[in-house]
């Protein structure tokens, strides 16, 4: 972990070679954002967002919990809110990753000794008794990247019952993804993509 000093010296070496890359850089975020995308992924600090997309400052609207789910607490609500009303993105990612020490936690039948995680995993923790006799055929490991898999799915599902996300979608300027990234490659694989077409089909399919 880098000393306070040290961040600072590497902020000032960031910012430095930043504007004399783009001597504009600044003075354009400083007037306003415009990211097309939200991201919401967990907290983990080996999947940093804007890193592993190869993202500058504007590019992504990020927020980011442990095992990236998408609450009804105010936090989350706010940044759906704001981030599809006002800034209008055009994609929200929630993205899931191997080696999810949330997830792994909502594995364990015992408390994590915190009030505040066990809460915060409560949903997670019904999806394990949910799919309890598939996750019982897989070793732990398996049973983690399932589970966050499952779990990522569950998110694009809650974001679809979000008014402002399906007003988005129904109008054609919105789409889903649920992603899982690889600890092992470095690389993020789509699991599953929602349109307003992919909603609109799931009603339709069910009639006949
Ligand atoms: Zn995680």
């Amino acid at each position: 972990m880098h000393s306070i000093d040290r961040i600072l010296l590497e902020n000032a070496a960031w910012a430095s070679e930043h504007h004399e890359a783009d001597p504009e850089l600044f003075a354009r975020l400083s007037s306003g954002q415009a990211p097309r995308v939200l991201w919401i992924g967990c907290s983990d600090s080996r999947v940093p967002a804007e890193s592993i997309c190869n993202a500058g400052p504007g590019d992504i609207f990020v927020f980011r919990n442990i095992a990236n789910l998408v609450s009804d607490q105010r936090d989350a609500q706010a940044v759906l809110d704001y981030a599809v009303m006002v800034l209008k993105v055009e994609h929200i990612i929630v993205c899931g990753h191997h080696s999810c020490g949330g997830i792994r936690t909502a594995l364990q039948p015992h408390s994590s000794g915190s009030d505040c995680i066990d809460a915060h995993l409560a949903s997670v923790k019904t999806l394990v008794k949910q799919h309890a006799d598939e996750l019982a055929t897989l070793d732990e490991q398996a049973q983690v990247i399932r589970l966050s898999e499952l779990s990522v799915q569950a998110q694009i599902d809650h974001l679809l019952e979000h008014p402002l996300v399906r007003q988005a979608m129904d109008q054609g300027t919105l789409t889903l993804h649920g992603m899982m990234y690889s600890l092992h490659t470095g690389r993020l694989r789509e699991l599953v993509r929602k349109t307003s077409e992919a909603v609109e089909a799931v009603p339709a399919a069910s009639s006949h």
